[in-house]
């Protein structure tokens, strides 16, 4: 399966690759604005018009030239895309193709030679593309790289996991993963977000851009760091994981419901696509279960009333007087399922493994 792996560039000269950067964008807006008013929408058309134009104008070589003409027709890939010009930040991430990881240490790539830096244990292959990425005075490449799965171990058990009901994440073991800290960092960003939205100036929406992904990039260090405690958890105590199948068809709309009330849903999609990747590069099997009453139903004596869940936070059986936090109660539940006691939906040994690097 596929696996990004982060390397660390270190320029002698970063001056020199921050200009090729902006060069290498300047080409792709100019690109992006010979495409959008011609209408060329495909790679080799807009070879054919701009290839010799862009060498000359910006004084890129012809491998990074070939890769412009590329990402500009990305950019217009469909209909819905082609109703605006395309635009590229001035030193937006670009993609990096036939570079070459030597011996020495360093990279070869669009005729510079950098040194680089990456953790000891990773195997680093030009086969697939990188993306060249300069954020606060760093240069960092992601190179994807293919890695040998280990077949899902057979187990008899499993860590049930609720996802924000309470807490960003809960086990069977009633063990939560941080909620508050992140909650209220987001209700910073929540607040200064519409702020700066009320203003609406071009440097207020710049600002706006730049929380966003400051953001963005807060949540996905979050739930990256989560996906692993859940899946070393599980890996110590030779147990599968079992996450809610929240694209089940027979609750879909219930499903929906409960999401929409938990803190911030894209997060949770992130999260669970984190621990599915992670679990199946380490062999541990995830299952999915029907989401139906897992918030419900009482784990002591299976009472499944909807006045059991007495709020959000907390859930107390109505015939047996059973008192949990209800997120460990849907956890719990989730648990006792992917063991069998009621059917579940799927496997996960069928599930794509999601690209750590897209945003869901
Ligand atoms: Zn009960």
């Amino acid at each position: 399966m596929d696996h990004v792996e982060t390397v660390r560039l270190h320029p002698p000269d970063p001056a020199q690759l921050i200009a090729w950067l902006e060069r290498f964008n300047a080409a792709a807006n100019w690109l992006s604005g010979v495409a959008f008013r011609e209408r060329l929408w495909h790679w080799l058309p807009l070879q054919r018009r701009a290839y010799r134009e862009v060498r000359e104008r910006f004084q890129i070589p012809a491998a990074a030239t070939v890769v412009v003409i590329r990402k500009v027709a990305y950019a217009y890939r469909n209909k819905q895309r082609r109703q605006h010009q395309a635009t590229f930040r001035r030193r937006g991430a670009i993609p990096i193709y036939k570079h070459r990881y030597k011996r020495d240490g360093t990279v070869s790539m669009y005729g510079f030679r950098i040194p680089f830096t990456a953790r000891p244990q990773a195997w680093l292959s030009s086969r697939h593309q990188a993306v060249l990425c300069y954020r606060r005075g760093k240069f960092i490449l992601h190179q994807v790289v293919e890695v040998d799965v280990p077949p899902p171990a057979p187990v008899q058990d499993y860590l049930g996991c609720d996802l924000g009901t309470v807490n960003l994440l809960t086990d069977s073991e009633a063990e939560a993963y941080s909620g508050q800290a992140v909650e209220e960092k987001r209700r910073i960003y929540v607040h200064r977000r519409a702020r700066l939205q009320k203003r609406g100036t071009r440097a207020a929406r710049r600002k706006l851009r730049q929380i966003s992904g400051r953001q963005g990039r807060y949540q996905r260090d979050v739930n990256h760091r989560i996906a692993k405690r859940v899946v070393a958890k599980a890996q110590r105590l030779c147990c599968g994981i079992a996450l809610e199948d929240l694209r089940g068809i027979r609750d879909r709309i219930k499903a929906r419901r409960r999401q929409r009330a938990r803190l911030h849903n894209w997060a949770f999609g992130q999260l669970r696509q984190f621990i599915v990747y992670k679990a199946a590069k380490a062999g541990i099997p995830v299952v999915f279960v029907d989401p139906a009453n897992t918030s419900r139903t009482c784990p002591v004596c299976g009472h499944v009333d909807k006045r059991n869940r007495r709020s959000q936070a907390a859930f107390s059986c109505r015939r047996c007087g059973h008192e949990e936090p209800a997120d460990v109660i849907a956890a719990r539940n989730v648990r006792a399922w992917a063991r069998g006691d009621a059917p579940m939906v799927a496997s996960a040994r069928a599930a794509t493994s999601p690209h750590p690097t897209s945003r869901g």
